[in-house]
């Protein structure tokens, strides 16, 4: 999506560790007009895909998918980092470790929310190694809802996460995929797409 590119261009920041911050317009400011333009984006990507759902996980997640969930006229349910987990039977949870915090949360879902009939699509706003995305389909396949695709706004191309999705034959649609980038230039390189 050439509009995401020139915003990563012109105001994303290559961080050591192979981080991209983008907080001016995606993960803390957030540009409500390019979400919009995210939405309709995807809704092309996905069309003909019967979804009635669409899963995140907070918090950066959140966002992104209340004004994607518009195009696709669906709710929202997001993924909580818990503390604590019920032991009551009444979660879905799953661990995910974080990239850019460098530590496993335990992700709940209440099993109110996700169930056999639900088609979801996972939106999120990074890709790395996939452990999001993967603990998230964890969820999602426990509850015996069927996963129809994932969709990711900026997928960092050279770490394995969207390979490893579409190597099990998963639906994976990424807005912009960075093949590589150079903290000491500040150089960003997009994959043709
Ligand atoms: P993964 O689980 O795929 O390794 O990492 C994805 C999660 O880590 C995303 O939900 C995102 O919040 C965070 N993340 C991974 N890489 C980056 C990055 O380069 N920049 C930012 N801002 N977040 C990232």
């Amino acid at each position: 999506m050439k509009l995401l590119e020139d915003r990563i261009r012109k105001d994303g920041v290559v961080k050591e560790g192979n981080v991209l911050k983008v907080d001016s317009f995606l993960n803390h400011q957030m540009d409500i007009e390019l979400f919009n333009e995210f939405g309709k984006e995807f809704k092309r990507l996905f069309e003909g895909v019967e979804i009635n759902k669409i899963l995140t996980i907070e918090a950066s997640g959140i966002g992104i998918a209340a004004i994607v969930a518009q195009y696709f006229k669906v709710p929202v349910v997001f993924a909580k980092k818990s503390q604590s987990i019920n032991l009551d039977g009444s979660q879905y949870t799953s661990k995910i470790e974080s990239f850019t915090h460098k530590r496993v949360y335990d992700v709940i879902v209440s099993k109110k929310y996700l169930s056999p009939d639900d088609k979801i699509l996972v939106i999120d706003d990074f890709m790395a190694n996939g452990c999001a995305a993967e603990g998230l389909i964890n969820i999602i396949e426990e509850s015996g809802a069927t996963l129809q695709g994932v969709g990711i706004v900026i997928e960092k191309g050279f770490q394995d996460g969207g390979k490893r999705l579409r190597d099990r034959g998963i639906h994976v649609e990424s807005l912009a995929i960075v093949d590589a980038m150079d903290a000491s230039t500040g150089e960003i390189t997009f994959r043709e797409q």
